[in-house]
């Protein structure tokens, strides 16, 4: 046994584990999966709430984590531990990519889908919909294998870590691509609100960051190389010349290139990059998920009430993510507006600023982010698939050994 991590990444959520494991081997997991009551594991503890913590505490960090390009040359297997790091690297020394990235690459893949985390763009979906099978060591210490097509399938991918322990995941690859950034400032309320389609839908991926101050703020554009005119001004908003931070007034050097300069796709698709902190490190994230329809009426809710949560933003931004078919992912069958929040580190000044935010987007069918800060309630009845992921949880985990006080909360039938 060794002492296990007492904090989140951000230290912001404190856990409460008694022992941790380091396993070595997929045998050596599944016999301390046969063997615990209660365990978790953890990826690379980047959530913001309790979804990860537990008695014992399973790290797989000394497991292999061999990424394989599979026979097909269309997907990639790799040990669910990985980061999205780790795996451009092995990838872009094979000239290969996957579809999209999270705003940092520092994150565990088994974490991530594990949320339903996700990048921006109208046509991309989440990081899970790159999932094409998954390997997992069930309650009962067995491995269990699921591929897309399996009736099971759906289900398992964003997982909550509530399944089983994934040993690996196989993702769908595309040949590699390039990005260039642009940052466009000074957008106004009234220029988002008239054209949203048209600024979320202006190319691969775009994210429009902001304070919910006078000005809504900056369009951040990720291009796919192409013959493309990086006009001076994007409706009303100028771009930029120098380098920008999403974090206004911190040191640009930790962001991906911009200046519309092309480069890999794991190099522009996050914002942060591999080398260096991510985003600011003190502080908290909440988002929210919200049926693109109700986009402009979501984002004219919360400015009615923004007095209410203003002071407490770092940054903020509007990312849009396309529709799938997997069960517990806020974009089940449904494109989304997800509205993110990068709060300081202030837990009790934050909990009541959502609970506000959460009453101003009740009207929206506004669903939280799985790893980010939430009021703690029963919301698994708000998935219209939850019925048969409870079933599958029981059949996968009938003792609730990867459960916690948290998810029993959360997926509660109330
Ligand atoms: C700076 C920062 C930036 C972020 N940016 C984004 C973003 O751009 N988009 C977005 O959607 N989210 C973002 N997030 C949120 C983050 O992606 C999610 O919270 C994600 O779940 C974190 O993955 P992790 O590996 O850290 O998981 P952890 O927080 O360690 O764990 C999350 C869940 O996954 C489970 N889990 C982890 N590994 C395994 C495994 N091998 N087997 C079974 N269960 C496992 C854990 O038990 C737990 O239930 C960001 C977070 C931070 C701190």
């Amino acid at each position: 046994m060794k002492t296990p991590p007492s904090t989140n990444w951000a230290a912001s959520f404190r856990y409460g584990f008694r022992d941790c494991v380091y396993p070595t081997s997929v045998d050596a997991l599944c016999e301390t999966v046969a063997r615990s009551k209660n365990l978790k594991v953890l990826g690379s503890r980047h959530s913001f709430n309790a979804i990860a913590d537990g008695d014992l505490a399973v790290i797989l960090s000394d497991m292999p984590v061999d990424p394989v390009v599979e026979a097909d040359g269309a997907s990639v297997s790799v040990g669910g531990h990985a980061t999205y790091g780790e795996l451009a690297s092995f990838l872009n020394e094979r000239k290969l990519a996957i579809h999209n990235l999270a705003s940092l690459p520092h994150i565990s893949i088994a974490g991530a889908i594990a949320t339903a985390t996700h990048g921006s763009g109208d046509g991309n979906g989440n990081l899970a919909t790159a999932v094409s099978a998954i390997e997992f060591v069930a309650g009962d210490g067995t491995l269990v294998r699921l591929k897309r097509g399996d009736p099971d399938f759906p289900g398992a991918v964003v997982h909550l870590g509530a399944l089983g322990v994934i040993t690996r995941v196989t993702l769908d690859v595309l040949p590699e691509f390039e990005v260039a950034q642009g940052v466009y400032e000074g957008l106004s309320w009234p220029a988002l609100l008239e054209n949203f389609d048209a600024i979320m839908g202006a190319c691969y991926s775009v994210s429009v960051f902001t304070q919910w101050r006078e000005q809504a703020g900056a369009i951040w554009l990720k291009r796919k190389a192409g013959a493309y005119n990086w006009a001076e001004d994007m409706f009303g908003a100028m771009r930029s010349t120098v380098k920008r931070h999403p974090i206004i007034g911190l040191d640009p050097q930790n962001s991906t290139d911009q200046l519309q300069q092309y480069g890999r796709w794991s190099d522009r698709l996050p914002h942060f990059k591999m080398g260096f902190t991510p985003s600011n490190g003190e502080e908290i994230q909440s988002e929210f998920h919200v049926p693109r329809r109700f986009a402009a009426a979501a984002i004219e809710a919360l400015l009615g009430i923004r007095e209410r949560f203003v002071p407490l933003i770092q940054a903020s931004e509007f990312r849009t993510v396309a529709a799938d078919d997997l069960w517990l992912s806020p974009q089940y069958q449904r494109d989304t507006l997800s509205i993110h929040f990068t709060w300081v580190r202030e837990q009790a000044a934050v909990d009541e600023a959502v609970s506000h935010i959460e009453e101003a987007l009740s009207a929206f069918e506004a669903l939280p982010h799985w790893g980010k800060v939430f009021s703690l309630r029963p919301i698994g009845r708000l998935y219209p698939k939850f019925a048969d992921f409870s079933a599958l949880r029981d059949r996968l985990d009938p003792q609730r050994k990867f459960s916690n006080q948290w998810l029993e909360t959360v997926l509660s039938e109330r």
